[in-house]
């Protein structure tokens, strides 16, 4: 099949530009001489957007920083003006121990999609919506897959197990795509595309370190799993990944529908595998995993609680990924590249302690 690629003819928007996936974003867009609308929620804070200032030099694009917060009803409409194609990648993340799941999840992530989506609504230029949701509002628990008769899922599939008691992040992102696609369908003038990255790995632009991936392998290589691992499947994709899965999305004219973005499947004892393959022994990496009821009991410890890794802990995951290479031609990188290279940054910064020997420094990827 051959695909047509449509150069924006303008600037393109980016919500949360300073984030883990838009920052790569962003550059792969500057790099194309493509210029940035990038929102931020401040733009004046140097540990939020420093990164972004010096990712921008020297591109043949050029980037705009706006201040929006997802809150904010006329928020976008000064950062969205002139802009043919809108990256919709802001949303809050947190998995783990969330306070107050409506207020610290599904309100800013649904009213944010809202209020991108109107403004889009009321910008003229605007033809296409690239919405960054994710595979969590595909399934819920790793324990659906048991229903799904082809053993993966794929994108005709809906998370319908999730609520806010239960798995509140992956319901703050199956509510919104959902109010996205209605939103797209009461008008015609702007299309949506969307993109469901699994767990993204990689190295970051930013200094940022609450990431959930950041969190799995900082713990790993620190030793929160040394007396065993649980049998927990991860549904992995390389940052670089997700940002040309989005450049594409927004890109190719036949793009339509959801893309998946994931490049493989691998439990936590693989993954300590691949590390112990790349770095030797010198960390206390897990090297069997425990008995499903044991690692459920201590879920809470983790900031897990019980009934999600009931429903998490022994269950395989699996994706089926034949849209994002064949019609946005994403050429997912090995997760072996991807988990390697994430680790070395968390020991270039000092995230997980340095063996004897080890380097420290915080060297990034090069902007
Ligand atoms: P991230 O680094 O935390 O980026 C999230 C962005 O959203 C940040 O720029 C953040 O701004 C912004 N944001 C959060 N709440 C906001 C608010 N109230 N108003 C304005 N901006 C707000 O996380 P990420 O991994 O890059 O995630 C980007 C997107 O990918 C999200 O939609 C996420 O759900 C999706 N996703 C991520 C993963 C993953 O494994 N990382 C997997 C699938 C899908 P601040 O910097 O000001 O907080």
């Amino acid at each position: 099949m051959t695909l047509g690629r449509r150069r924006p003819r303008g600037p393109v928007l980016v919500t949360g530009a300073n984030g883990y996936v838009a920052s790569w974003l962003v550059k792969r867009l500057l790099e194309l001489g493509i210029d940035v609308h990038g929102t931020v929620r401040d733009p004046r804070d140097p540990a939020r957007t420093g990164h972004l200032r010096t990712i921008a030099r020297g591109r043949p694009g050029t980037l705009s920083l706006f201040r929006a917060d997802l809150l904010d009803p006329d928020g976008f409409d000064r950062a969205m003006a002139g802009c043919p194609l809108v990256f919709h990648t802001a949303s809050p993340l947190i998995v783990r121990d969330v306070d107050d799941p409506l207020r610290d999840l599904i309100e800013p992530a649904t009213r944010g999609t809202r209020h991108v989506l109107e403004a889009a609504g009321r910008t003229g230029a605007v033809q296409r919506v690239v919405l960054t949701s994710s595979i969590v509002a595909i399934y819920g628990d790793a324990a659906d897959l048991e229903q799904i008769e082809a053993g993966r899922f794929d994108e005709s599939h809906w998370n319908t197990t999730s609520h806010e008691g239960h798995q509140p992040y992956s319901y703050s992102k199956t509510l919104s795509e959902r109010l996205a696609w209605k939103m797209a369908e009461e008008q015609n003038r702007w299309d949506l595309v969307v993109v469901n990255p699994g767990l993204v790995l990689g190295p970051g632009l930013s200094r940022r370190t609450n990431a959930e991936g950041v969190l799995i392998m900082r713990d790993l290589g620190n030793g929160a799993h040394r007396v065993g691992a649980a049998e927990l499947e991860f549904a992995i994709v390389d940052v670089r990944d997700v940002a040309e899965g989005h450049l594409q999305a927004g890109l190719v004219r036949e793009a339509e529908g959801r893309y998946i973005l994931v490049s493989e499947t691998r439990s936590l004892i693989e993954i300590a595998g691949i590390l112990r393959d790349r770095f030797g022994d010198r960390f206390p990496l897990p090297r069997r995993t425990v008995p499903p009821p044991m690692s459920i009991s201590y879920a809470p410890l983790r900031g897990i609680p019980r009934a999600v890794a009931k429903r998490n802990v022994g269950y395989p995951l699996r994706f089926e990924n034949a849209r994002a290479r064949t019609i946005l031609g994403v050429a997912f990188r090995p997760v072996e590249e991807t988990i390697t290279s994430h680790f070395q940054q968390l020991l270039d910064d000092g995230l997980v302690s340095a063996p004897r020997g080890g380097r420290r420094g915080g060297k990034r990827p090069s902007p």
